[in-house]
């Protein structure tokens, strides 16, 4: 069971035993090699791609590297209409993009970085049929233009990647993603395909819920990887980067350093060039022309060594990754696996290193403070619904745009998804729809010159949108409130019109100000425990966060094998069944018997003295001064001090300030305790 593109798969991977007769006329062997030019299926893809087209929607959990791709792009090729693939990254969708268009098969993407007039050659690419899979990120369901087109064409499958991102109990929950199941319904989508490489039992479960797949039709394979040899070595920070030159050039091939801030990627590539290793920094802070290079050097050779923030990886398809160093504390086991799971695709043996303390430990908590909002800022939230619903003429309807409303209410904007998520659940609001608060033109050619090509009745149409664009040197502004006092004019047929002149290379058409319009349900969003209903909810979810940090902690502390740990972990029983040996997988560091007792390295810098702070909060409280519509919250002078961001401090200098993470190293819940008390001294 190998196939030519990438790896063998490992031996011990249990294989997914009944695979019932497909239907087509065409066995899917041959479709497999016709197309894709492999021999056999991997373990699971057979049985996923025969239930799809049997029509039964299905969730695939296969180890990263080991072809969940495939089960859509055989399957798309034997539906009648199109295949709509939800991905998170930009780099996968190219990745994919590229893999199918070497295959033959056309496929698309509509995303940011298309012209407007590449998006319209897609659109009709879509609509004639001859694109049988489009690839989009979640967001563009938000696009009012988008949503337009896509319900005016037949869908037959869709496929979300990266699927545990729905569920709230994973590790990379994104709240837009909850909306997919009404999505789904709404476009009459009949059959789903959920991909993902890591699901705990939970999650997986509440995949499939969302969108009701049987439990027989959720296809796993093992997790276990019997060729990926695992270690934690427990060292101090001071001794870290000796460490890591010393592993480094004890390893042939190329290899990841995994690290966590972008800083400490640029520094520990530095470090490792000057000890003569090949090595390259690599994180979202570079622009997309150098990690292009990056990757593509990394890729062919060039590059032996990546030291990466988590933005380097997804979507990187080298089968000969020889090591995964962890250089710092990855954010949780789910991270771990994933991470460590680019090592070794083509089956041969590889290795995984932890490299931990407890130095970093704070700073990853801290992290999760600094997104759990306010009860204040959640009022306030709650206020501006109500201020807004109850003022317009059109009660009932909300309008957000997110970014004044993350400032007005101090809640960084992914936070504010989430709250919004959640009030949508609770029933306060429903999402209506979304458009472009501007829309602004440019004219290629003289307005007279555009109507002559129109009959009357579309010039008089025309006219009264041309009427309505307020036009400065090059570029005009649509004022959509004017032209829509006009009840004989549609919003719809208005954007229509303008895509068609652009499709006629007449004029260029730009659109931004994303306003998301609800409708508020006034009984369930004056509910008086709303707002503690919410804040509740927020402290949970922070909770769960801490605990997961903990859980991997204590990971990497176990005195059992680590590779039955992760496996039982991500619901495989391989060592239960007796498949392999049950006592431990011979080829983790416990196994070796080394246990790994992490501990604090660096001694904490003590306490600042209460004159510093005071004087650090005196000069906090100043910057701010008139600068919010409220009194400062005990939190916002607690994250000045540990360093954490909020919308608040983006606007004004105060990251500047000598007391901005004065005490970083401390606990979060520490500084609290320490504040308090100062902060009524110095109130007095
Ligand atoms: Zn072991």
């Amino acid at each position: 069971m190998t196939d030519s593109s990438s790896s063998q798969h490992n031996p011990q991977e249990h294989q997914t035993n009944q695979v019932s007769q497909n239907n087509s006329a065409i066995p899917l062997t041959s479709l497999l090699q016709q197309y894709f030019g492999f021999s056999h299926f991997r373990p699971g893809q057979e049985q996923t791609i025969t239930q799809l087209l049997n029509r039964q929607s299905s969730l695939a959990i296969f180890p990263t590297g080991s072809g969940k791709s495939l089960c859509y792009q055989l399957t798309a090729l034997q539906l009648p209409h199109l295949t709509l693939v939800v991905s998170p990254l930009l780099a996968l969708i190219k990745d994919q993009l590229a893999f199918l268009e070497k295959k033959g098969i056309k496929a698309a993407s509509i995303d940011s970085t298309l012209k407007g007039r590449e998006a319209q050659e897609v659109m009709t690419s879509v609509r004639d049929g001859s694109i049988k899979v489009l690839m989009v990120s979640v967001e563009r369901f938000k696009n009012e233009r988008f949503r337009q087109f896509i319900e005016s064409v037949p869908v037959s499958m869709l496929v979300v990647d990266e699927a545990h991102c729905i569920s709230e109990w994973g590790h990379n929950f994104r709240p837009d993603y909850l909306k997919l199941p009404s999505y789904c319904k709404a476009l009459n989508i009949p059959l789903v395909l959920l991909l993902t490489a890591t699901a705990t039992k939970k999650v997986k479960l509440d995949m499939a819920n969302k969108f009701a797949i049987q439990p027989e039709h959720i296809v796993q394979t093992g997790f276990y990887r019997a060729n990926l040899d695992l270690s934690v070595v427990s060292v101090s920070s001071a001794q870290k980067n000796n460490k890591l030159e010393q592993l480094v050039k004890s390893q042939q091939g190329a290899g990841i350093v995994y690290v966590t801030l972008q800083h400490s990627a640029e520094v520990v590539a530095q470090y490792l060039q000057q000890q003569g290793v090949n090595a390259c920094a690599y994180h979202a802070g570079f622009d997309s022309d150098t990690r292009a290079q990056i990757q593509q050097d990394f890729m062919s050779g060039n590059i032996q060594v990546i030291v990466a923030t988590i933005a380097f990886g997804m979507g990187i398809d080298k089968s000969d990754i020889r090591f995964v160093i962890h250089y710092d504390l990855p954010k949780s086991i789910e991270n771990y696996s994933q991470e460590i799971g680019r090592a070794g695709r083509d089956g041969h043996l590889s290795h995984c290193i932890t490299l931990a303390n407890l130095d970093g430990l704070n700073t990853v908590e801290n992290f999760v403070y600094g997104d759990t909002p306010e009860l204040s800022s959640i009022e306030t939230v709650i206020n501006s619904i109500k201020a807004e619903t109850s003022s317009s003429s059109d009660t009932g309807k909300w309008e957000l745009q997110l970014l004044p409303l993350s400032n007005s209410s101090n809640i960084k904007q992914l936070p504010l998804k989430t709250l919004l998520v959640q009030l949508e659940l609770c029933g306060v609001i429903e999402p209506l729809y979304a458009y472009f608060a501007d829309f602004k033109i440019k004219l290629l050619q003289p307005q007279q010159a555009i109507l002559d090509l129109f009959n009357q009745q579309r010039q008089a149409f025309l006219i009264k949108i041309f009427q309505a664009i307020d036009f400065k040197k090059v570029w005009g502004s649509l004022n959509f409130d004017n032209l829509l006092q006009d009840k004989s004019i549609e919003r719809n047929r208005v954007i229509s019109a303008l895509e068609y002149l652009q499709e006629q290379q007449l004029i260029i058409l730009e659109t931004k100000g994303m306003t998301e319009v609800f409708n508020v349900d006034l009984h369930a969003l004056t509910k008086p425990s709303l707002t503690q209903q919410l804040s509740d909810y927020f402290k949970d979810k922070e909770e769960k966060e801490i605990k997961r940090i903990a859980a991997l902690i204590r990971f990497f502390e176990l005195d059992t094998c680590l590779s039955i740990n992760l496996s039982r972990y991500f619901d495989d029983n391989i060592f239960d069944n007796n498949q392999v040996n049950s006592k431990g997988c011979g080829h983790c560091s416990v196994c070796r018997g080394q246990i790994a007792k992490l501990y604090y390295s660096q001694d904490k810098k003590p306490w600042p003295s209460d004159d510093t702070l005071i004087a650090s909060i005196k000069e906090f409280t100043l910057c701010l001064a008139g600068k919010t519509d409220k009194p400062l919250e005990l939190s916002s002078y607690c994250r000045f001090i540990a360093g954490i961001s909020e919308p608040l401090f983006a606007r004004t200098q105060v990251k500047k300030l000598s007391g901005f993470a004065l005490c970083e190293q401390q606990r979060y819940s520490d500084i609290c305790t320490k504040i308090r008390p100062i902060l009524r001294l110095s109130h007095k």
